[in-house]
């Protein structure tokens, strides 16, 4: 563990200036915890930095004190990626939230690692242009935490995650050194893509510190539909069918019936109550498809025998319907008090195997879960309604997950599809990543950051830190 007292506390002022550095209890606590359940842990101090040559110091110094890092975005973080390890140096990119250029001809925008998703979305609206990837965090979450993750949304089906929309990145590394990889150009084959190695690199392998972001043309029509049916196979079916008859809708999003009712208690939308799912189905594009795909989508599941088909008459009612899938979270986090939410993630042929899967694991173990999520994609989040008080209730969690789990790759599936590993999966990536990925990954990390000082203990271990040994002796 890094003691307090190895902490370079006026160095660090010295650097960001001492309004820019917490280190009272009171004001540490809120960066103790991200979005995760369950996870906790004290830092040792939180630096608010404003440009990449800050970062570049401090990375520099901890380096040579061999004192643990952690980026932090807004910390919305799903599987405690910027969960502090204890006694380090939180170092939180807020400040960073410059948008520094959009380039209409290249139709590009640069921004710092703090902006958040939804300033990108409002800035890229503004010029006439989209940035698709819509995290369900949009509004808080930031860019540097979405590239770290790799995040997806609800736009994920048709257009990608941000990975698809990363054209450069400015990078420091955990010795100091600043690089930029990747550029304005469409193609660009010169060595290795070293860009992508650290999109969903979980703040593991250097500190994001610039983002340029390709834009796309705004679709010129949106039509937005809810489809509810008696039985959850249906929904599954609908999906399947709908991708099976090579209709790409930007969105299709399912809820559960425990899901439908906690969203309709917290946010009133008026959604039907009569089911047992529900869909949300969006299609975009040229006015002329997006007539056509929306009559063939209701079509679909009116063949498949669903109980009622919904069309948005405007854009209020349309945002209205999506409020419902984009609230699911909350709407369940008030539910229970501990709200564990995972993101197991199969081929779309399996959807409706999983769905049963994961009903039948809530009755083995006698829990409550409210499932929702990127239906299109295959990737579901099973949320479970807990207490982490009730140690033999997380017991039966921990179980369940590791069926979900088991279940999920034996289908061909992943442990996650968008949360990342952090501390949450950390145990289960060795069985899912075999040791020939295991190896390259440690010794990738080992090459980027020698001492192991960028976000120790997450993902897979490290050597410990040698101020670690000494305050552990
Ligand atoms: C209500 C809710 C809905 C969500 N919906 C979605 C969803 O639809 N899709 C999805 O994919 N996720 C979703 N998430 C998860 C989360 O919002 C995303 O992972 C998001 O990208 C995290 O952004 P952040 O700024 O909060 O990052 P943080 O939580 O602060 O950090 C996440 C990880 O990124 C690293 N990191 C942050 N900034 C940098 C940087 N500049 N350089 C290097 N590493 C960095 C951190 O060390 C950490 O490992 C949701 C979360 C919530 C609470």
């Amino acid at each position: 563990m890094t003691s307090r007292a190895a902490l370079p506390l006026d160095r660090l002022r010295q650097i960001v200036g001492k309004e820019n550095v917490l280190t009272q209890p009171e004001d540490l606590i809120p960066y103790s915890f991200d979005g995760t359940a369950a996870l906790q842990q004290m830092p040792g101090c939180v630096v608010f930095t404003s440009d990449s040559e800050q970062i570049a110091t401090i990375l520099r110094l901890a380096n040579e004190l061999r004192v643990g890092v952690v980026t932090r975005g807004s910390g919305t973080g799903l599987s405690g990626g910027s969960l502090p390890s204890s006694g380090c140096i939180v170092l939180c990119t807020v400040k960073m939230s410059r948008i520094l250029e959009l380039d209409k001809a290249n139709l590009t925008m640069l921004v710092e690692p703090g902006v958040t998703t939804l300033a990108i979305a409002d800035a890229a609206t503004a010029a006439g242009l989209f940035y698709p990837p819509d995290p369900g965090s949009m509004k808080i979450s930031t860019i540097g935490g979405n590239v770290a993750e790799n995040s997806g949304g609800l736009r994920g089906l048709k257009y990608g995650v941000t990975r698809n929309y990363v054209m450069g990145l400015e990078v420091v590394l955990p010795t100091g050194e600043l690089m930029w990889l990747g550029n304005k150009c469409v193609k660009d084959v010169a060595g290795y893509s070293l860009k992508d190695v650290f999109v969903g690199s979980e703040g593991t392998l250097g500190i994001i510190t610039k983002v340029l972001l390709r834009l796309i043309p705004k679709p010129a029509a949106k039509k937005t539909m809810v489809a509810t049916f008696a039985q959850m196979d249906q929904a599954a079916e609908a999906v399947s069918a709908i991708i099976a008859a090579q209709i790409i809708p930007c969105t299709l999003e399912f809820l559960d019936r425990t899901t439908i009712h906690s969203v309709e208690a917290y946010a009133k939308i008026g959604l039907p109550l009569n089911c047992e799912a529900l869909l949300l189905m969006e299609t975009d594009g040229h006015p002329a498809v997006v007539t056509e795909e929306a009559a063939q989508m209701e079509k679909i599941c009116r063949d498949l025998g669903c109980l009622e088909v919904r069309v948005a008459k405007d854009d209020a009612e349309a945002a209205r319907l999506a409020s419902a899938r984009r609230s699911a979270f909350s709407a369940l986090a008030r539910v229970a008090p501990t709200t564990i939410l995972e993101d197991a993630t199969v081929p779309r042929s399996e959807l409706a195997k999983m769905i049963r899967f994961v009903e039948a694991i809530a009755k083995k173990y006698r829990l409550r879960i409210g499932t929702f999520g990127h239906m299109g994609d295959g990737n579901l989040h099973p949320t479970f309604l807990t207490d982490e008080r009730k140690t033999e209730e997380m017991h039966r969690v921990e179980e369940a997950f590791k069926e979900i789990f088991d279940e999920a790759i034996r289908l061909g599936g992943t442990i996650t599809g968008e949360h990342g590993i952090g501390l949450a999966k950390k145990s289960f990536l060795p069985k899912f990543a075999g040791e020939a990925q295991m190896r390259v990954m440690r010794e990738l990390r080992r090459a980027l950051d020698p001492n192991g000082i960028l976000n120790p203990g997450k993902m897979f271990d490290m050597p410990t830190l040698a101020c670690e040994k000494k305050a552990s002796a």
